[in-house]
């Protein structure tokens, strides 16, 4: 059975983002400076912004991202870890690690075996962690990621799962145990590329996928994040612009959540898969401030795929949320190598060398999300 289109879906239809893409990538610098000129863009601007016009002003792109970072979020970055529960998978994703097919050494941690990872994890500072697993309805079961939460909530203050979509029911059932955040990227938005790429298994339906963050937050989930994977579609300026639209749709539509925003791009991994169109240092950095000057609400992650000095850059510049000391193999922090990863990382440096950094820059590390501004302001 397929999904029927949710209310973003029927939104991203009206935009026709790849229309707006195309006409944004002809945009001259008299377009770009009428843009830059705006306090609220539009998404046509969006377009221009992300072109190539613009992407020769990207220093001017930086420093007004930079000054709309620290108006909404100040000198704070979050740090979090993932816990890699499972890489056992039922779905066939032609550009990850973890996809069905592959002969790769697969494991699914007890529910011991995780909080031993995140006693690890919390005794190294740790107060977010993000529970990662690959789609396998079986072992990686309601049932056992509620056990999973319910066990962790006694130590670790916050928790968000980045796991299959779900039903209302169980994203409620996840909330009542103790989980405050779902990470759901689409990967790409283009409906034709998402259907080539996820060959079989409960992820091919998009129209599933794109709804489940609607779900979730109808449930009770109060920190939502959305994205896409850059070099999966030919044109990432399109896949830009949905994300762009879909965060903004969320902040709107679920004022009481906190919604971020992230753009991993693909890295090496055992499905041996190559970008279609690879995005370069500098496109990233544009679409990074493009989505902090669309949405500024929109807190921005950014993973350990991206090697150090990338990351201590974007830090000064949009990122308010990023990852530290990550393992992508299950189980991975107490014996790593005795599973398959799902891909490569490239900021290795520990916890507290990426706390260090921070800290040296003038920003604050911290190690728990702060709450969000209603429910502090309704103590
Ligand atoms: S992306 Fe997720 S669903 Fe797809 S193969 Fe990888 S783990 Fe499985």
């Amino acid at each position: 059975m397929v999904t029927a289109p949710g209310l973003f879906a029927r939104h991203l239809a009206e935009l026709d983002v790849g229309t707006l893409a195309a006409h944004g990538a002809a945009a001259t610098d008299a377009d770009v400076t009428a843009a830059l000129r705006r306090d609220r863009l539009t998404l046509e601007d969006v377009a221009v912004l992300l072109s190539p016009a613009a992407g020769g002003r990207l220093e001017e792109l930086a420093t007004r991202a930079r000054e709309a970072t620290l108006r909404r979020f100040g000198r704070a970055v979050r740090l979090f870890a993932p816990l890699y529960v499972s890489n056992a998978c039922l779905s066939t994703c032609t550009y990850c690690g973890f996809a069905k097919d592959l002969a790769i050494s697969r494991r699914t941690l007890s529910v011991d075996e995780v909080a031993d990872e995140a006693r690890g994890l919390v005794d190294r500072g740790f107060r977010h962690l993000l529970l990662v697993a690959g789609e396998h309805r079986v072992e990686v079961s309601a049932d056992y990621l509620v056990a999973v939460v319910e066990r962790l909530r006694t130590f670790v203050p916050s928790i968000a799962l980045e796991t299959q979509t779900w039903s209302d029911d169980t994203y409620a059932r996840l909330v009542g145990a103790g989980a405050d955040g779902v990470v759901h990227y689409q990967e790409t938005y283009d409906r034709a590329r998402y259907a080539e790429v996820h060959r079989a298994g409960w992820k091919r339906d998009f129209d599933r996928r794109l709804s489940s963050t609607e779900r979730a937050a109808e449930a009770g989930v109060r920190r939502l994040g959305v994205g896409a994977l850059l070099g999966l579609a030919p044109d990432w300026r399109a896949d830009v612009l949905a994300v762009a639209a879909h965060a903004a749709f969320l902040v709107r539509r679920y004022w009481r959540t906190e919604v971020t925003v992230a753009l991993p791009r693909i890295k090496p991994s055992a499905s041996g898969f190559q970008p279609q169109v690879p995005v370069g240092d500098a496109e990233f950095v544009q679409a990074l401030c493009v989505l902090r000057l669309y949405e500024p609400e929109a807190g921005i992650v950014l993973s350990t795929r991206e090697p150090a000095a990338l990351r201590d850059g974007l830090a000064r510049i949009a990122v308010t949320h990023m990852s530290a000391g990550s393992s992508t193999e299950p189980g991975g922090y107490s014996h790593p190598g005795e599973a398959t990863e799902q891909f490569a990382i490239s900021d290795e440096r520990s916890p507290a060398e990426v706390a260090a950094m921070l800290d040296a820059a003038g920003y604050e590390p911290v190690f728990r999300d702060a709450l969000p501004l209603y429910e502090v302001q309704s103590r």
